[in-house]
This record gives C-alpha cells, structure tokens and sequence, in this order.
C-alpha cells in the first residue's frame, strides 16, 4: 500500500524529532567520524525501511515506489539526522549495485548489514597511477582454485579506517585492452593481508587511508558481477557517486520551501552583506545553489532504472560551484576572526578544494558532459585498443 504524505510524517514523527530549520548542515565528509550517531540514526529507520524505500523488506527497505521513496526522503529532511558520510558507499553506492547486480545470495549477506548500518564499505578504486584514467587500474586479481588472489595498492580510500568491506576494482586479465580486463570484487577489510594508513586530510579527517592488498584472498562468490565486467560497474557506481555528490552537497535536503536559507538570513542579520560586492556574491551562491537544486532533480528524473547517467556529472558540478563560493563567501564575511581554527564556516573552507576532486575531478566531469551529454568528439584516446600488458607503465 502506498503511503501518503500524512502517513509518513506520522510514522516518521514517533520514530525521529524535528529539525530546527535554522540548525547548520554538516560538511561532507568533514569531522564526521563518530559512527555511533549515524549507527543510532540507521538502526531506528531501518525497522520501518525509511532509509532505503525501494529496498526489499527483507533487505532494510520496505519495497516503495520511486514516487513513494522521493516522498519519505524529502520528509525526512524535516526531521534530525546523523551525518550518514561513513555509511554513504555503503548506502548509496554499493547498494544499488547489488540491488542491479549481485546475487540473491550476495543481497542477502550484504544489503541488510548496509542498512542498519552494522557494516561499512569503502571504495577502493583509485590507485597511484590510477585516478582520473581509473582503468589503468594495476591491483591484480589472479585465480586461485576457486577464488581469487589480491594484490596491489589503492590510495585516497575514504572511509578505509573503519570499514569492513571495500569494493576493489582489480585487474583480472592484462592480455587485453585496458578496459575489458577489469573485474569488481568485495575484499573483508579485516584480513590479515590488508594494511591501512591513514592519509590525514587538512580538515582534520583521519578515515582517508592508502589501502596495501597482499595476497588477499578472495572467494569467487565475493566477485561483483561478471569477469571482465568491472569497468561497467565501476561508471555506474561512479554515476550513483556523482548524483549524491550532487544532491547533498550542503548536507541534507535542507532549506527547501524557504525563500532565503538560514545560512544566507544569518549573514544578513549580523550586517555583513551591507557591502554590495558581499551581496553579489551571496545572490551567486543562492542561485547556484537552486540551479544546483534542479540539476540534481533533472538528473534523477532522467535516471534510467534507477541508474543516473551522465547527467549526474552537470548535478556534480553544479553543487561544487555552490558548495565553493557560499564556503569562501562565509570564510571572508567572518573577517580576522574567521582565521580562527573552530571559526564559522571553517570546516566547509578546509574541506571546500577537495570537492572538486573526489568522484572525479570537475576536468573530468566536463569532459563527460562535452562526450556524453553534449555529443561532442570525445578526446584523442591513443590506448583504447592496445592491450593492458603492452601498455607504457612506470616502474
Ligand atoms: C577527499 C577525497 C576523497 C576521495 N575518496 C576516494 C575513495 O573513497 N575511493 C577512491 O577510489 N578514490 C577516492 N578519491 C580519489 C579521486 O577520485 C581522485 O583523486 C580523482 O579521480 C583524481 O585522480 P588523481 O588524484 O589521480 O589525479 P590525476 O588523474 O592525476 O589528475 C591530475 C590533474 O589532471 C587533470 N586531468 C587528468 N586527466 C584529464 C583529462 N583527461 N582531461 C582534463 N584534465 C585531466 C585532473 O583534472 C587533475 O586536475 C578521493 C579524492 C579526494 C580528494
């Protein structure tokens, strides 16, 4: 039976309490290392299959519409959440992937511990030599009987601290071009094999780890989807990156229905848009934001299935461009005081460059809408064809 609006807000409303419209939103990402408040979050919407609508019940959800799912998420903005940054792969990653393609027995192991938030999952993708070419992926993945064995190294693996899964995009046949030789497994984060090192970021995260993998081994039943099969997983796992990069960007569906947000009227109430060119530039943040708003809706109204295209790549760009200029602006209203580690604004300041890397950088991300979006001619690409082992490699 579905929902209606008044339904949900009853079910939501003895579960959760409402949200202080004017309360901060968090920064992505930043200083949002404490799990327990997020586990706490997950464990009481889990019940009711709120956090993952569209999910099975039997898997943390509660088998809703899209239509119904778009309704219980905008209602939930209206209550108190947890920063869900550590549970966000695991969420709104790997989960629809499993959804479209793992087995029923890998949905039945891994979609429920994801939304009760009991397991966590990082993303381990990026490699030294691997970044914006993701598929010069060098981490290989050797049969073994009947599994696969790990080795390599990945970098700039958020979450890697404290993870219990990591999606690992490995190389499982170098005899052929380097995209096609790609395969998607889940490698136990607590094997003996595996080694993180925490990579401290300027803002102070500490869960951004480089991820050593020796000989891990790796049951074939841990494989995710088809041999030579990773790279087609890898876009739209990115895909489903980009358009929750996208849409929550400030931290939440927050500030929907008012005319001026709360951290716009905040500035305005203590004098310090007096100054025209200060007006300016928050109109900029205000409008990029809104169009930011838009993109993310346009391209979750395009999604196919539920898989984003590359229109998730204009959503991502969009909210970068607002995350930006709104942290800077804030960050140069504050004066000599904003220098001041704990500052208003600070984290969002620290954390603001980073936005335009992580999920691919906006280079890239234009890139894709010039090809994809646009259908412009695409970029000389002189090693498409030429098989991964006889590729130019460093040593
Ligand atoms: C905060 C943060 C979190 C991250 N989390 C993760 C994670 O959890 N898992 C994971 O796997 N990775 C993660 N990453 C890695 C991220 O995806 C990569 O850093 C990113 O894709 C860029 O790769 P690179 O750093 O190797 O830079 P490079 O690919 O070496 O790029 C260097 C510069 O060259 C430009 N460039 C490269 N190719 C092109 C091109 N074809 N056209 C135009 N310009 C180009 C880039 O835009 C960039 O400015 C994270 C990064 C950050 C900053």
């Amino acid at each position: 039976m579905t929902l209606t609006d008044d339904q949900i807000h009853d079910a939501l409303s003895s579960i959760l309490e409402r949200r202080d419209p004017d309360g901060s939103a968090t920064v992505l990402g930043a200083g949002s290392d404490d799990l327990d408040v997020g586990l706490r979050y997950l464990e009481a919407l889990v019940g009711g299959g709120w956090m993952v609508p569209t999910w099975p019940v039997e898997h943390g959800g509660r088998g809703a519409t899209d239509d119904e799912a778009r309704r219980i998420s905008a209602a939930l903005g209206a209550y108190e959440s947890a920063d869900l940054y550590p549970y966000g792969v695991g969420i709104s990653l790997v989960g629809p992937v499993l959804r479209d393609r793992g087995t029923p027995e890998q949905q039945d192991r891994w979609l429920r511990p994801i939304a009760d938030g009991s397991e966590i999952w990082c993303q381990m993708f990026s490699e030294p030599d691997a970044g914006s070419d993701l598929a010069n992926v060098g981490t290989k993945a050797v049969r073994d009987g009947d599994g696969w064995v790990l080795a390599g190294s990945k970098v700039w693996t958020s979450r890697g601290a404290y993870s219990k899964w990591g999606m690992c995009l490995a190389r499982t046949d170098p005899d052929v071009p380097k995209h096609r030789g790609l395969t998607m497994f889940a490698v136990d984060m607590h094997d003996q094999g595996i080694e993180v090192r925490p990579l401290v970021q300027v803002n102070g995260d500490r869960h951004f780890t480089e991820v050593f993998v020796s000989e891990v081994r790796v049951p074939d039943t841990d494989r995710i989807g088809d041999l030579g099969g990773g790279w087609g997983i890898t876009i739209e796992t990115l895909a489903h990156e980009r358009a929750s990069l996208g849409g929550r960007a400030f931290g939440g569906s927050d500030e929907d229905e008012r005319a001026v947000p709360a951290w716009l009227a905040g500035l305005e109430a203590s004098g310090r848009l007096a100054d025209a060119v200060a007006r300016d530039r928050a109109m900029r943040a205000y409008v990029l934001d809104r169009v930011n708003r838009f993109s993310t809706a346009r391209s979750a109204a395009l999604a196919k299935n539920g898989v984003p295209g590359p229109e998730g790549s204009v959503a991502k760009l969009c909210s970068v461009a607002a995350f930006k200029v709104r942290a800077y602006l804030v960050k140069d209203l504050s004066g000599a005081a904003g220098m001041l580690d704990g500052s208003p604004g600070h984290l969002a300041f620290l954390t603001a460059p980073s936005m335009s890397i992580r999920g691919g950088t906006d280079e890239v991300q234009r890139n894709i809408v010039g090809e994809r979006v646009l259908g412009l001619p695409p970029e000389p690409r002189v090693d498409k064809d030429v098989p991964y082992s006889e590729l130019k490699k460093r040593c």
